[in-house]
């Protein structure tokens, strides 16, 4: 099913997503996502967050993406402050490939943003909740590996750090401006 283009806290990177054929998600997938959602809004008033590109509603090959073909990978825009200390949403426009064109550099900043390295980890400490609610495992988050002692710095980092697992190393393209989370769904028994 399509992930909803925008909710109280989140929109998508696009509001072409769906059109695109580019918002789709298992059903657990999309209940677990809009679950973490609404727990924010009413944790974190402040925050707003920004979903990435998901998948086709048919699943298969979604390019530039090598996985996401399952309706279990989701990506995430990195929640930023704006140079007032503001929550903001990252600008996601054709001229910066919806956001996926944007630099960050090392210390997670760029030209009038900061990444909120905090909402980050309370959003995937709400994903993995409700996750575990709706019967799904987390199987592993993408990000940039450069960005891990920030994220485990927070007030969350030493419980994901500990519950979650993070890809070490540089993926094939660099994971700065979003996340990536790949669910899981439970094996079913062997008779
Ligand atoms: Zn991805």
């Amino acid at each position: 099913m399509p992930l909803p283009l925008s909710g109280t806290n989140f929109t998508a990177y696009s509001g072409l997503a769906e059109l695109l054929d580019r918002n789709y998600v298992h059903s657990k997938v999309a209940g677990a996502v809009i679950e973490a959602y609404d727990a924010l809004s009413k944790s974190h008033k402040e925050l707003v967050f920004v979903y990435g590109e998901t998948g086709h509603q048919k699943g298969g090959s979604f390019p530039p993406h090598r996985t996401h073909q399952n309706g279990l990978s989701v990506d995430f825009m990195v929640p930023v402050r704006n140079t007032n200390g503001k929550p903001a949403s990252l600008p996601t426009n054709p001229f910066n490939r919806y956001g996926y064109g944007l630099e960050f550099d090392r210390q997670g900043r760029m030209r009038g943003y900061q990444i909120d390295f905090e909402a980050i980890a309370l959003h995937l400490e709400a994903l993995h909740r409700s996750a575990k609610r709706s019967g799904l495992g987390m199987q592993r988050v993408i990000l940039d590996p450069a960005y891990h002692p920030a994220l485990f710095a927070t007030s969350q980092g030493p419980s994901l750090r500990s519950q979650l697992t993070f890809r070490p190393h540089q993926a094939w393209v660099r994971h700065d401006e979003h996340y990536h989370v790949d669910f899981s769904l439970p094996c079913k028994p062997l008779r």
